[in-house]
């Protein structure tokens, strides 16, 4: 068997050309949808995804923001920031990207964020209302899973989900939303034993644990859906996923590229998390067919 290649690149920019029409219609209204950005110190590949959001944006005809901390920021003067974007009326969107510099505490910064503009869906309040089905926003990666498996008309309710990685931004929510959409789920970790005997299980396996290459053919059942969120970088500097790609592709019934599989979403889903909450700023009803949060 070879797999079909689920194309997240062009899934992707369906969402996104939806997110522009729907930016449009939110501008000619008075309302341009804007995102802030609050990135500090000087990671690397940190800056790398803030300028690619920042251009996913500008592409989409919103606006955004990129504001540029020192390392040595301290957490009052970070927190005090968030308030600020909180009340601009122009700012829809807040992402603080992580990693934060370690000696900052990532929560007490995302819990300054007010939910309604919280479009990683990292706040409590949002996680919380994600368990009972019902939040905010919804985390762009396994949001943007979510998207890809309704696109391929894989179906979710009654399957067996397996879930490799318990991380609060894919592994948790991604377990959740699946269960929330009729899935019997397993969530695996690094503690899991016979790890090959829960993946095998699966109907539709979520790779999300950042090892590269560790899902093996002998893992994957035949005709499986293989979904692989992991990104990660070789010595050879080259990108890989956490699926070892050729061998499993001959066995299961379809598959994510690394890359174009499922990173292309996870910025889509943060666009239209953005213009979702513009909408409803401006009061805004979703029309039929549109891509809906809850
Ligand atoms: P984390 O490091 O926070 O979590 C990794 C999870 O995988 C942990 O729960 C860990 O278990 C588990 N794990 C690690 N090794 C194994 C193993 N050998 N067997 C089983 N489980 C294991 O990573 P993230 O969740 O943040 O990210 C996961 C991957 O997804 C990374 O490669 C990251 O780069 C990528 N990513 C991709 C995105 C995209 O847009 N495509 C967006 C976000 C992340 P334990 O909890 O026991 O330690």
């Amino acid at each position: 068997m070879t797999a079909r290649i689920i194309d997240g690149k062009a899934i992707a920019a369906g969402v996104r050309a939806e997110t522009a029409v729907r930016a449009g219609r939110l501008a000619s209204a008075g309302t341009v949808p804007g995102l802030a950005v609050v990135i500090v110190g000087e990671d690397a590949a940190s800056r790398v995804y803030v300028r690619s959001k920042a251009q996913a944006c500008e592409a989409a005809g919103m606006r955004s923001w990129v504001h540029a901390m020192p390392a040595d920021t301290p957490l009052d003067r970070l927190v005090a920031f968030v308030h600020e974007l909180n009340l601009d009326p122009g700012v829809h969107g807040i992402l603080v990207q992580l990693p934060l510099p370690g000696r900052l505490d990532a929560r007490r910064v995302i819990e300054a964020i007010d939910p309604a503009k919280d479009v990683d869906g990292f706040h409590y309040q949002n996680v919380g209302a994600l368990v009972v089905g019902d939040p905010a926003f919804y985390p762009c990666t396994p949001w943007g899973v979510m998207k890809m498996l309704e696109h391929e008309g894989v179906a979710i309710d009654g399957a067996h989900a397996v879930v490799v990685g318990r991380s609060t931004i894919v592994g948790k929510p991604m377990a959740l939303m699946l269960l929330n959409a009729g899935a019997t789920v397993t969530i695996c970790h690094s503690r899991t034993r016979d790890l090959a005997a829960q993946t095998r299980q699966a109907d539709i396996l979520v790779a999300a644990a950042g090892r590269a290459r560790m899902i093996g053919a002998d893992m994957v059942k035949p005709g499986a859906t293989v979904i692989d969120v992991g990104i990660n970088r070789l010595p050879d500097g080259t990108l890989c996923g956490d699926v070892d790609y050729a061998p499993v592709a001959e066995v299961a019934g379809c598959i994510t590229p690394v890359p174009g599989g499922v990173g292309p979403m996870t910025i889509a889903m943060l666009l239209a998390n953005t213009v979702r909450s513009a909408e409803r700023a401006a009061g805004f009803a979703l029309a039929a067919g549109e891509t809906r949060i809850a």
